[in-house]
């Protein structure tokens, strides 16, 4: 009897040890989670555009449902003993997962979870002392340190390698002088296909000439890092690592202001052409991700959950082990995250990595014929005055950091 496949985040058949571990006669499966149908239209419209890829290499049957209902169902249907699928460790992954193997259990039906969307899968590296690492620079030693198997031998191809291939033969090079510079195509806008696992990462640093150095690589790893984060603290989705944040911090409740930062409206122009870019591409280059999460937090005082949210609903890749541990690392309430202190100064920032001003001038149309975009409060038109004084709120923020409790 054939056995299945559960397809979920590992929407491709290269590289793919738990599809290659059901065998060629497996039945592959998608199954569309009713508590997943909140997600963004985008992040919906690009997982079916990555299934329908998919069912042109390995046909799948796509279901509706409960996943532990559905995959029974199926597996009666066919006389399936297995059900095989690819590990997930996010929070909700993990206890659907469970819940899935215990009904299939019930029922003499083995789940089988082989491999996971990571080089090093969460909870593998231990520090000396035995506990999981929660400051990046010694995991990313370790990390390089452990190494990771081959990548198994490429069968098709797909959008999300030849992306990569395109990357790799022409910007890979330049990535570590460009990647900070949001109007250069200078990063791969893999997030999304990594996220989905149309390429996996073990892929990808196989072709990387030395991968224990590479600046790319480095950034995959900051990937694994987040995700080791959240699996030693699942609570991390919504709680701050940091409990002073959640416990103590002074926050704003301003909803003007939150509807100002997401409709790209703060009259920062380099805040406002990162917002208006997510919300044009379903996507935001990472130094604005950076930039515009401090001002959200820093400038505005308003909580980090609700950006968070705001971005899970709106990006391709949102990933909530990326999100909100980027979130908590840039709020400064993570376990390894920049220095309360150091402030982004949104102008300042614009001045350095949009230097001529391009990446304003193609999000924020009503500056676009200006010399200089970057200073905010100089055009009346129909471009907000600034929503707050930056140097004000940068003295507001640092005394409230001030005011909580030691640790
Ligand atoms: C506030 C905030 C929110 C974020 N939300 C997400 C999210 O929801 N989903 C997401 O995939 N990334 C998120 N990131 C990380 C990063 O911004 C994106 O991964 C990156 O911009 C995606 O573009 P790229 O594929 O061109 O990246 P590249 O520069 O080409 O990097 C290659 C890959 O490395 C990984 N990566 C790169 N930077 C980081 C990082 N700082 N943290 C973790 N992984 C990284 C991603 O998988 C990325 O695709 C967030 C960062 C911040 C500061």
């Amino acid at each position: 009897m054939p056995d299945l496949h559960w397809f979920r985040r590992d929407l491709r058949i290269d590289d793919n040890p738990a599809l290659a571990a059901a065998g060629p006669d497996a039945v592959a499966v998608f199954i569309h989670d009713p508590r997943l149908a909140g997600v963004g239209r985008v992040r919906q419209d690009y997982l079916d555009a990555a299934i329908k890829e998919l069912n042109t290499q390995r046909p799948l049957l796509r279901r509706h449902g409960e996943p532990g209902a559905e995959l029974l169902a199926l597996a009666r249907e066919s006389g399936a003993r297995r059900v095989y699928c690819a590990g997930d460790s996010t929070p909700f992954a993990a206890r659907r997962d469970d819940a899935v193997e215990a009904v299939l259990a019930a029922h003499g039906i083995e789940l089988r979870r082989i491999d996971s969307p990571f080089a090093v899968p969460p909870g593998e590296l231990r520090t000396q002392a035995g506990a999981g690492f929660r400051v990046f620079t010694p995991f990313y030693k370790a990390w390089i340190a452990r190494g990771w198997g081959p990548a198994g031998p490429p069968v098709a191809t797909n959008a999300a390698r030849a992306r990569w291939e395109e990357f790799r033969t022409t910007r890979l090079s330049r990535y570590q002088q460009d990647r900070d510079f949001p109007d250069i195509p200078a990063t791969s806008r893999l997030s999304a296909a990594l996220h989905f696992g149309q390429i996996h990462p073990r892929t990808i640093l196989s072709q990387i000439p030395d991968p224990t150095t590479d600046p790319f690589a480095r950034q995959l790893a900051w990937r694994e890092f987040c995700a080791e984060v959240l699996w030693q603290r699942p609570d991390a989705v919504w709680a701050s690592l940091d409990r002073r944040f959640d416990t103590h911090m002074q926050y704003s409740d301003n909803e003007d202001h939150f509807q100002a930062w997401t409709q790209g409206r703060t009259g920062y122009p380099f805040v406002d052409a990162g917002m208006r870019q997510l919300l044009a591409e379903g996507w935001m280059h990472n130094r604005l991700r950076m930039v515009t999460a401090s001002f959200l937090v820093k400038d505005l005082h308003l909580p980090w959950q609700k950006g968070a949210r705001w971005f899970l609903e709106h990006l391709v890749d949102a990933d909530v082990a990326n999100n909100q541990i980027g979130w908590q690392w840039v709020a400064g309430c993570g376990t390894d995250a920049a220095p309360y202190f150091r402030i982004f100064n949104p102008v300042v920032q614009g001045r350095r990595f949009d230097p001529d001003g391009h990446y304003i001038r193609r999000y924020v149309p009503e500056l676009a014929h200006l010399d200089d975009p970057h200073e905010p409060g100089i055009f009346a038109g129909d471009y907000p005055p600034p929503l707050v004084d930056h140097r004000r709120e940068r003295d507001v923020a640092l005394s409230r950091f001030q005011a909580l409790p030691p640790k």
